[in-house]
Parts: C-alpha cells; sequence; structure tokens
C-alpha cells in the first residue's frame, strides 16, 4: 500500500522520455538565447555570434560557452538580472566567503518553479498533508530555509520555521510539535542529535520518519549515522542558488539511492574538468547546470565545481535519471602525497571508528615543502585512551586511504558544532606562516 501512495506523488515530468526532454531542452536552449541576448548584456556580449536556430542537437549544446562562478562575481549585484526589477519578487545572495558573494533574483514567475521543484523533493521524499516540517535549514540570503518552507506550502504540509540556532530548543520543539519531518545540513542534524542526547530526549520520543539534508556533502556513513540516531530514513537534496536553490536534485524514498534531477527545469550535464567535453554516463566528472526557464537571474551552462556521475539504469522508483551524491567540490580537494581527496572521503573513514564521536576537523598545513594534514577528532567517552585512538586512527586512514596523518585528540564538545554548513577543513598553507 506504501508503495502505491507514494508512487501516486510522482509528477509526468519525472517519466518523460529521453528522446521527448532532448527535443525540449533544445526548444528550451533556442528561446533562451533568443531571449537573452536581448535582456541580459553579460550574454549579450557571450552569444553575440550565435543564432538560436544553430542548436539543433545536444552536441550542438554542449559546445555552447559555459558561465563561471567569476562571471556572476563581476556581474555584482545586478548585471545578470534578465527583467525589469519592478518584476523582481525576493533576491538572496551567497556568503560571499571566498570572494565577492553572487546575488540571484526570482520573479513571481520563479518562485513558483522553485516551489515546483521543492514540492517534488517532499513528494520523492513521501511528504504531505499529513506531516510535520521541522525546518532547521537558515532562513535568510542562504536559500535553504525558504526553499524548504516553499516545499512544505506546495505539498500542503505544516512547516515549523525553526531557523538554525537555539540547538536545545530544536530538541525540544522536535519532540513537543510532533515533527515528522525535519530538513537541515547533515552537520546541523547532527549536531541536534547530540543536544538532544544531553537533555535525554531519545529517538522514541520523536515522530520523525525522514530526514531531508542538504547544502554539505556527506558520506553514507554519516546518513546512517543520523538515520540511527533519529530514527529515520535520511535523504540528500541538492541544489545551489545559481540555479534556484535547493531542488534541483533529490533522492526518493523507495530507491534511496542517488539522486533524481528535475532535468526538464534544470539541463544538467557532467564534464571533464579540463576538456570541458561531456564524460560518459557512469564516469565522475564536474557537474553542469542550466535553469532556462528562470526569468530574473537565468543562466546558461552553469560549471557549479560540485563532482558527481550520472549513475547508469533505472532507479527502482521508475522516475528520471539520477545523479550519485556530491563527492565534493573541485576546490575541497586537496592533494596530500600526491593522493588527491575530499574531505567527505575521511569522513567515511573515521565514522567507521565506533570510538570516534561523529565530529572532526582537517587541518591542512605546511612543513617546509611538504603538506602534513591534522584529524582533530573527540572521543565518545571520556574512559578512552588517548594512545590507542590515534593509533587506531593513523593505521585505519593509512590501510583505507593510503594516507600519513597526525592525529589530535579534543576534548569532548570543543570541536566546532555548525548550525549551517560545517567547516570540515581549516587550510593554513596560504597563511603565510
Ligand atoms: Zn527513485
Amino acid at each position: 500500500m506504501e508503495g502505491i501512495k507514494l508512487a501516486m506523488t510522482q509528477t509526468k515530468e519525472e517519466h518523460f522520455s529521453r528522446d521527448f526532454l532532448a527535443s525540449k531542452a533544445i526548444e528550451d536552449f533556442q528561446a533562451f538565447i533568443g531571449r537573452v541576448k536581448k535582456s541580459v548584456p553579460f550574454y549579450q556580449a557571450k552569444l553575440s555570434e550565435i543564432d538560436p536556430e544553430s542548436i539543433r542537437t545536444l552536441d550542438d549544446i554542449s559546445r555552447l560557452p559555459f558561465t563561471h562562478k567569476a562571471d556572476l562575481r563581476e556581474a555584482y549585484p545586478f548585471q545578470m538580472l534578465g527583467v525589469d526589477m519592478s518584476r523582481v519578487q525576493e533576491i538572496h545572495a551567497t556568503s560571499g566567503t571566498s570572494g565577492s558573494a553572487v546575488v540571484t533574483a526570482y520573479t513571481a514567475h520563479d518562485l513558483k518553479l522553485w516551489g515546483e521543484a521543492m514540492g517534488r523533493v517532499f513528494r520523492r521524499a513521501g511528504v504531505g498533508p499529513d506531516d510535520v516540517v521541522h525546518n532547521a535549514y537558515g532562513y535568510g540570503l542562504f536559500t535553504g530555509g525558504l526553499g524548504m518552507h516553499y516545499a512544505a506550502l506546495e505539498v500542503g504540509a505544516a512547516v515549523v520555521p525553526m531557523s538554525g540556532g537555539y540547538t536545545q530548543r530544536q530538541g525540544k520543539m522536535l519532540k513537543d510539535l510532533g515533527a515528522t519531518v525535519i530538513c537541515s545540513t547533515p552537520s546541523y542534524a547532527q549536531h541536534i542529535a547530540e543536544a538532544m542526547g544531553e537533555m535525554g530526549i531519545s529517538r522514541d520520543d520523536l515522530h520523525l520518519k525522514v530526514g531531508i539534508f542538504g547544502a554539505e556533502s556527506w558520506s553514507l556513513e554519516m546518513c546512517r549515522e543520523l538515520e540511527t540516531q533519529l530514527g529515520i530514513t535520511a535523504l540528500d537534496v541538492y541544489g545551489l542558488a545559481e540555479i534556484i536553490g535547493p531542488g534541483v536534485a533529490s533522492e526518493c524514498l523507495i530507491g534511496h539511492e542517488g539522486l533524481h534531477v528535475a532535468e526538464d527545469l534544470f539541463y544538467f550535464e557532467v564534464i571533464d574538468p579540463d576538456t570541458g567535453r561531456p564524460v560518459p554516463d557512469g564516469e565522475s566528472g564536474e557537474l553542469v547546470l542550466s535553469s532556462l526557464k528562470r526569468e530574473a537571474t537565468p543562466i546558461m551552462r552553469y560549471r557549479t565545481g560540485d563532482i558527481t556521475r550520472i549513475l547508469p539504469g533505472p532507479c527502482s522508483c521508475g522516475r528520471t535519471r539520477r545523479i550519485d551524491h556530491i563527492k565534493g567540490r573541485v576546490d575541497d580537494m586537496f592533494t596530500l602525497r600526491g593522493i588527491n581527496l575530499f574531505p567527505r572521503e575521511i569522513e567515511s573513514e573515521l565514522l567507521r571508528i565506533e570510538e570516534l564521536a561523529p565530529v572532526f576537523q582537517l587541518v591542512l598545513d605546511r612543513n617546509s615543502a611538504l603538506d602534513i594534514l591534522e584529524v582533530h577528532i573527540e572521543p565518545k567517552d571520556h574512559d578512552i585512551v588517548h594512545e590507542h585512538l590515534i593509533h587506531k586512527v593513523k593505521t585505519h586512514l593509512n590501510r583505507t586511504l593510503g594516507i600519513n596523518v597526525a592525529v589530535s585528540v579534543q576534548e569532548p564538545h570543543s570541536i566546532p558544532r555548525s548550525e549551517g554548513k560545517a567547516v570540515r577543513l581549516v587550510d593554513r598553507r596560504n597563511l603565510g606562516r
């Protein structure tokens, strides 16, 4: 029965044939080029030589120019705006921690588009009118909070707009208001679970059934950890403000493996980051996304910097194509004595060690010419002998990832907990030390 109920929540757009999606994409690119050449100065210059009618195949699309993050930063604040400001209804911006912020805007049509994409995320997770959604994503310029909020409105669920922070209160509200769904970054959910434990609230006191987590790349081990601690199925959601916010892709409750892309709304490609050419299905590369239907800040072939691959074969739920969980961002990757690593891979290994609390931080430093990685960990309880733990972590990481690291055991609760996106990697190599 549950399967039938879930199947009924699928929309026809999630079952379009590949041929239909391809012809639709070609039409969408033609219309987009015709439109932005008149309305967005950036694309006017970039596409001046391109006739929309010359786009006839997917291969033609794969030869169109990319849009880079630097282009969006240069356009700060409104140079990418494709409509008159009188039509804009909502404006968001990225944090701009590694450069100037990127501003993205929404017309009424764009908010509807976002709602539709987010509604699919919730339906894939089996969330509907009977649910109470505890939304612990930050509300504000960050798109996570309002994106999840619109999803709840779209499917008719009740939403508790907690936002981030007041972590002890999060646990109390989860319990008292009978939330069935929790939304946050995975690291913040972990922090909430820990705070609940300290308050004596167990998973049996809650009514949670599903968690929708995103805005960070997280490992399967973190997923299992959250599922055990909160008594839920933990699903991954992906998106970015430049495209729409969360809602580009998400996991379904039935398959629970890989994220379905709303590909009729957001055209996607996986490319070789060096050559810019598409890679075959199943092979890892950089995700490139287009948000052609967005009116206020439309965007074509955006280099997301996120590493993933197209999962071969259909999902058991029958929906359209899936991408793998994001392995990391191109700029999160670091090299240790010739081995390329993402923080998520180290998270994955650390969470397999029972004596460790599920928090960590990586500090990358340089000693003369050599890069050194120091792994900061916390023991699960006070009685664990530090020397034993150091030895165990060093040997485990050496055996599984082939790396030599320094290990520093921190006092319980001393590694910073995040209320939004966690800082997993602190890079001290370029600070002139
Ligand atoms: Zn599925």
